[in-house]
């Protein structure tokens, strides 16, 4: 495959940053590519392992003469980052990001970003519950989703080009408007992950259960919660903060569904019960069917 951008400056060296990196080794979609984060401890990991051509001592270094400008830190900070380095991004570069979280990162970046710089959002559908610079993988974007969330006036030669590079990832892409996302990742991402945490935080705070029993048969649908919940605390605390809005609407929704449920389950409805995950498993089907998990029993694990 074909370079896309000659120099790329990944801001934020974490999983997303280290699977673009080694994604962008392997497709050769970037010719050069600087790195830099906040502490001295992840730059020296970065260096020790190869990840980035070069690792900058700041961000307004690692940004110099840049065609694109990937903002891969977490939410809550895009645009204290974006402030700093406005003033440096090359004439004609484009500036993106990697958020969870679409209408606040906007918001916080487009005031820092420079009339002669195209700002393009995006967000790769794909993670794992690691983090930091030597959790990221080349193959973490193959078959998942890119949205590409462009403000209206956006340089649309800079959002095709924007697409081509995450196609060259591995990503299949779309474009979205930004509180479209923030609805829709809501509903699929940032709520299974609050519920998660609840449904651990539950059993760590029943006292009957004691940890050792919590654990020891924790097959039983409750380590697929613990795997969520295991998640980078920051990234998840500043998605919350920074999709309030969609969060509490889904999660009305949420709690009148279970209580719908526990309704039944109260006055022995079994019908409802049957027809309500009779649906639910068809959901399961259709994910199956769009490639974006596999059938084999228990995700795949050998036990
Ligand atoms: P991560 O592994 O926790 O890495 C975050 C990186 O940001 C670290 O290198 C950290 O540096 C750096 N950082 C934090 N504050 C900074 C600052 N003020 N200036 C410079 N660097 C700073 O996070 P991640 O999972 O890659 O997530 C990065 C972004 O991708 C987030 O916005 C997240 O919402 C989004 N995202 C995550 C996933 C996922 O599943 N993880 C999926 C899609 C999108 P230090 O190591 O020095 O602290």
């Amino acid at each position: 495959m074909s370079q896309i951008y000659e120099r790329v400056a990944l801001i934020g060296l974490g999983l997303i940053a280290s699977s673009m990196f080694w994604a962008m080794r392997r497709s050769g979609a970037a010719g050069h590519v600087t790195g830099y984060a906040r502490s001295s401890e992840t730059r020296d990991t970065a260096r020790r392992i190869g990840l980035c051509d070069t690792v900058c001592g700041s961000a307004t270094d690692a940004v110099k003469g840049a065609d694109l400008v990937v903002l891969a830190v977490p939410v809550g900070v895009m645009g204290a980052v974006a402030a700093e380095i406005g003033p440096h991004l090359k004439p004609g570069a484009t500036l993106t990001d990697v958020g969870s979280v679409k209408t606040r990162v906007i918001e916080d970046v487009s005031p820092h970003v420079p009339d002669n710089v195209h700002f393009v959002p995006a967000h790769p559908i794909a993670g794992t519950e690691h983090s930091g610079p030597e959790s990221g993988f080349a193959t973490l974007f193959d078959n998942r989703w890119c949205l590409i969330v462009p403000p209206n006036d956006t340089d649309s030669d800079a959002v095709q080009r924007l697409e081509r590079f995450w196609r060259s990832l591995g990503s299949h892409v779309d474009v979205m408007d930004p509180e479209h996302h923030d609805l829709v990742l809501s509903v699929t991402s940032h709520c299974p992950h609050l519920i998660a945490y609840t449904m651990v935080g539950v059993a760590d705070d029943l006292r009957r259960v004691t940890d050792s029993e919590v654990i020891k048969y924790s097959a039983a649908g409750f380590r697929d919660f613990t795997r969520i919940a295991a998640s980078d605390p920051t990234m998840w605390r500043d998605v919350f903060l920074s999709n309030k809005d969609a969060t509490l609407e889904i999660l009305g929704r949420f709690t009148e569904e279970l209580f719908a449920l526990q309704r039944a389950i109260r006055r022995g409805d079994g019908d409802f019960l049957y027809d309500y995950f009779t649906h639910t498993r068809a959901i399961r089907r259709g994910i199956i069917e769009a490639g974006q998990d596999t059938d084999a029993p228990n995700f795949g694990r050998s036990r």
